[in-house]
């Protein structure tokens, strides 16, 4: 699951880092036209140019540094361990973030349902998905 999940953003940087190259590639151009335009003595057209060319060099450059960032922010929410409390007695089920200190058999607070005492039956690592995620 976790190479899956990897191998897509490498995807979106690659298409992304794409994109950087061409707006780079047009912000040369466009220097390049303007120390043309600045030959053939089109000052105003040589200024227009350079301005283009600098929002186009400014704009790859933060976008480059924008993904890198996602990207590093993503490496780190996707892994996370899940505990799963279960209740002897009812079999009252629940899973929760993963705490310092849980252990598999360790007793917990007592069931919301039938007062017995609740145990961690099971702590699995598990990719977060959209629909786990609580509506507030
Ligand atoms: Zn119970």
């Amino acid at each position: 699951m976790s190479t899956q999940s990897s191998s897509t953003a490498a995807k979106i940087s690659t298409f992304v880092f794409m994109i950087v190259l061409l707006v780079m590639a047009l912000s040369l151009v466009s220097f390049a036209l303007a120390v043309n335009a600045f030959a053939l003595g089109e000052d105003i057209v040589a200024a227009y140019l350079v301005v283009i060319g600098v929002i186009a060099l400014a704009l790859s450059t933060y976008v480059l540094l924008q993904s890198r960032r996602r990207m590093t922010t993503m490496k780190l929410a996707t892994p996370s361990m899940m505990t799963t409390i279960e209740c002897r007695k009812c079999g009252f089920k629940s899973v929760r973030e993963f705490q310092r200190g849980d252990y598999v058999f360790k007793e917990l607070d007592k069931c919301q349902k039938c007062d017995d005492k609740m145990i961690i039956t099971a702590i699995s690592k598990e990719v977060k998905e959209k629909e786990k995620t609580f509506p507030f």
